[in-house]
């Protein structure tokens, strides 16, 4: 009999099985000996055992009961076990603990990923790069531009931290039990300079997020509480436009006339 209880669907517990696709996600993550490394939700171990040899530090933050004691119980001086929801969890911990920027990976319980999307951008100045499973869907809308079907506030919101990538896809055969889903790998790395900086992250938040609250309708309409067809002309932007055919570029520059107004 396994050592381990039957899978949690209520925590997203699909563990992974395939050895090959096993060895990408790590690849994907270029782990060196001096690296700090902090895993979401490590299960029974898949990444976990290809990391451990490689990193200086591994930090694990599992939420299921039977697994933290599974994980506290094996005893490796480089491993740290967080039995924390990651959405309670501060990073703070970590980040103090080294003086490199730390490396995330994670196969996700999917239905939290675009909230720990939006947790780890918190701490996106002290992160290296982030290599997460995520539903196929949620890469696409995390990777896509203006103009897409998939163009929304979870592209514009991500891609002004950081630079995406979808590193490859992943079939349902390779989780035991297979997700109803398909997945893939996304690679996402907070850049260094922006490239379209903002004055007040929360002004760019709340622009996003009124600006595709109403997806048919225009910005003229959707910013009516915070601005005025004229304030949005003065910035070059057409304010009959909608948002899904708005620039990163044009978002941040709303967000930074709001905030200096
Ligand atoms: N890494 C393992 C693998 O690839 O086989 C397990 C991945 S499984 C999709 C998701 C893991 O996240 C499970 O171990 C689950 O218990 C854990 N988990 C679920 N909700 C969590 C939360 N809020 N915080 C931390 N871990 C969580």
């Amino acid at each position: 009999m396994s050592q381990f209880a039957a899978p949690r669907k209520s925590l997203g517990q699909n563990f992974l099985q395939d050895a090959n696709i096993i060895n990408k996600i790590v690849g994907g993550l270029n782990i060196q000996s001096s690296d700090t490394v902090l895993e979401i939700g490590p299960g029974r171990g898949a990444l976990t055992e290809l990391i451990l040899p490689l990193a200086k530090e591994l930090h694990l933050v599992e939420f299921d009961r039977d697994l933290i004691r599974y994980w506290e119980n094996r005893s490796q001086a480089n491993l740290t076990v967080h039995g924390v929801d990651i959405l309670k969890f501060e990073l703070d911990e970590i980040i103090q603990s080294t003086n490199t920027k730390i490396k995330v990976i994670g196969n996700l319980p999917y239905n939290i990923s675009s909230p720990v999307l939006f947790h780890l951008m918190r701490y996106a100045e002290h992160i290296d790069s982030q290599v997460l499973m995520l539903q196929k869907e949620v890469v696409e809308r995390m990777a896509s531009g203006p103009g897409s079907k998939q163009y929304g506030r979870l592209s514009v919101m991500l891609q002004q931290r950081y630079d995406i990538e979808m590193l490859f896809k992943v079939p349902p055969t390779a989780f035991f039990p297979p997700p109803k889903v398909d997945s893939a790998i996304a690679r996402l790395t907070p850049m260094q300079e922006l490239a379209n900086p903002v004055l007040e992250h929360d002004d760019f938040a709340k622009v996003v997020k009124l600006a595709f609250s109403m997806r048919r309708k225009t910005l003229r309409n959707n910013l009516k509480p915070i601005l005025n067809s004229q304030q949005i002309e003065s910035i070059g932007v057409d304010p009959s436009a909608r948002a899904e055919t708005l620039t990163v570029a044009e978002f941040t520059a709303i967000s930074n006339l709001v905030s200096t107004i």
